[in-house]
């Protein structure tokens, strides 16, 4: 039975919206979506303003859980996304998706260190999609927030857990260039990141936050580094 301060954090209206069905954002599993309203981020290519911006939500952490209730066995698995999903406490939402026996995939900026450390150690994340939006020196730029140290100590800790985990990179090619992948491939490498890393182009969605339209610039992969494996998605 829940206490009431878990009953009043599952009441909350603070999902924006629930994709029902997806064998694209959980590799190898059908899932669903939840998309958490609100980031702490403002990414000038994000094409989620809506979610990011939104005052309000839709659903609460309870209409997640009775839509997940006449989903076990049809899916198996379930992405905390948004927005950022780790700007609320998820402790409680995983545990009970956990006993509905769907794996939990998150998607995250890193910038809640404390918050994905305990559903870390609390062992109620399987797989963790991690973005590296910029090199420190770019990363306020690009993200008009202040957390590359915090993203750092997340990575860090990703790489030295057990945790099953990718990081990946938007790339628009005027925000970002080769050398800036290539420094972040640099320092992947030398954090003893073995994984690979992926990079995602940017969405010419015409809806983004900071309203910009496809790349001038041309983006030349063989510029790239070898150092770790590079994969476009
Ligand atoms: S792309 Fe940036 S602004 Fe958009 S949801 Fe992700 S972190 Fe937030």
């Amino acid at each position: 039975m829940n206490t009431d301060k878990e009953n009043s954090l599952l009441n909350n209206k603070i999902v924006y919206d629930i994709t029902k069905f997806t064998h694209l954002d959980y590799p190898n599993h059908l899932a669903c979506v939840i998309w958490f309203k609100g980031c702490n981020m403002r990414c000038d290519y994000c094409y989620n303003k809506d979610i990011v911006f939104a005052k309000d939500a839709n659903f609460s952490l309870h209409d997640v859980l009775d839509f997940l209730k006449q989903r076990v066995n049809l899916l198996d698995g379930v992405v905390l996304s948004g927005g950022e999903a780790t700007d609320y406490d998820l402790v409680e939402l995983c545990k009970e998706i956990k006993q509905l026996g769907f794996k939990i995939k998150l998607d995250t900026n890193g910038t809640n260190f404390k918050n994905i450390q305990l559903l870390c150690k609390s062992k109620l994340i399987d797989f963790i999609a991690l973005d590296y939006k910029a090199p420190a020196y770019k990363h306020k730029e690009i993200t008009k927030s202040n957390k590359f140290n915090v993203f750092s100590i997340t990575l860090q800790y990703l790489i030295e857990s057990s945790i099953d985990f990718e990081v990946r990179t938007t790339v628009h090619a005027d925000l970002l260039n080769e050398e800036d992948i290539n420094y972040i491939i640099k320092d992947l490498k030398s954090r003893g990141y073995t994984k690979k890393y992926y990079l995602q182009k940017f969405l010419d969605t015409q809806n983004n936050i900071g309203d910009i339209t496809s790349a001038s610039n041309s983006f030349d992969d063989s510029l790239l580094l070898d150092d770790i494996e590079v994969v476009w998605r």
